[in-house]
């Protein structure tokens, strides 16, 4: 197996020290493996996303000596890059949960998600939506789609007590509660993916075989587990990295 991780900033802002850090590991732990490590830009988010954010991000990590092996300004044969170059992909990969039963259309409008939210904690459950909160009746369905009222696909997810297991390269196995894991929008209704899905498609399509991230992201690493084995792929180590503090830990 060759090793391959990347760095996956969203170039939504000023270069930061956390997308230095994150990549500096990626960078050394893919050649001390001998392997390759890429650089893949999360523009997902095109109300915050600019190309001059993405090139000060480029320009201050190659200043840093921090080169990757692919990436949008020097290619690569697993490209494009830019997630906002791979949009029809991200679609056709939701549509395939659908399909499969593993992902479902939701019409819930915000003042319902707000209800529904509220009603789950007035009963002493987390604020996480499951499939079950959503669910609308056939009819109901029906009425708004005929409307053409907008609509999100979401993940099916577990609403089950208990705890899922990821094991984590540096901290061995995490356990975290299922309860906490609500039904995650995959593809938002103006069609564009959420981080989790155009993540997991393309850490899979790009052959990324170790994802190092910084530990904000421990929280959604059930979603992914169960993305994998939803889309019946092989999920990469993961290894959550501290977060960097200050010594007053602010
Ligand atoms: N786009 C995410 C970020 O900016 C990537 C997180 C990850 O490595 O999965 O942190």
């Amino acid at each position: 197996m060759t090793v391959r991780t990347r760095v996956a900033p969203s170039p939504t802002g000023d270069p930061h020290v956390g997308t230095a850090y994150i990549a500096l590991f990626n960078l050394c732990f893919a050649r001390a493996h001998g392997g390759q490590f890429l650089l893949r830009i999360e523009d997902t988010d095109q109300a915050r996303s600019t190309p001059e954010s993405e090139q000060a991000i480029l320009d201050s990590l190659r200043w840093l000596g921090l080169e990757w092996d692919e990436g949008p300004d020097v290619g690569g044969e697993f490209g494009p890059y830019r997630q906002s170059e791979r949009m029809e992909l991200y679609g056709q990969y939701a549509q395939q949960l659908v399909d499969a039963g593993k992902a479902f259309v939701c019409y819930r409008t915000p003042q319902e998600l707000n209800e529904l939210r509220q009603a789950r904690r007035a009963a002493g459950n987390s604020t996480a939506l499951k499939p079950a909160d959503l669910a609308l009746p056939e009819t109901e369905v029906a009425r708004r789609r005929d409307a053409g009222d907008p609509w999100v696909i979401r993940m099916v997810v577990p609403d089950e007590e208990g705890a899922c297991a990821i094991d984590d390269l540096l901290r061995g196995t995490i356990e975290l509660d299922w309860s906490m894991v609500d039904a995650q929008i995959l593809l938002k209704s103006d069609g564009m993916p959420t981080y989790h899905l155009a993540n997991v498609v393309d850490d899979h399509l790009m052959g990324i075989t170790h994802v190092l991230r910084g530990e904000e992201w421990i929280n959604s690493a059930p979603k992914h587990k169960l993305l994998y084995a939803y889309f019946g792929w092989d999920m990469p180590v993961l290894c959550h990295l501290p977060l960097l503090r200050n010594p007053d830990k602010s």
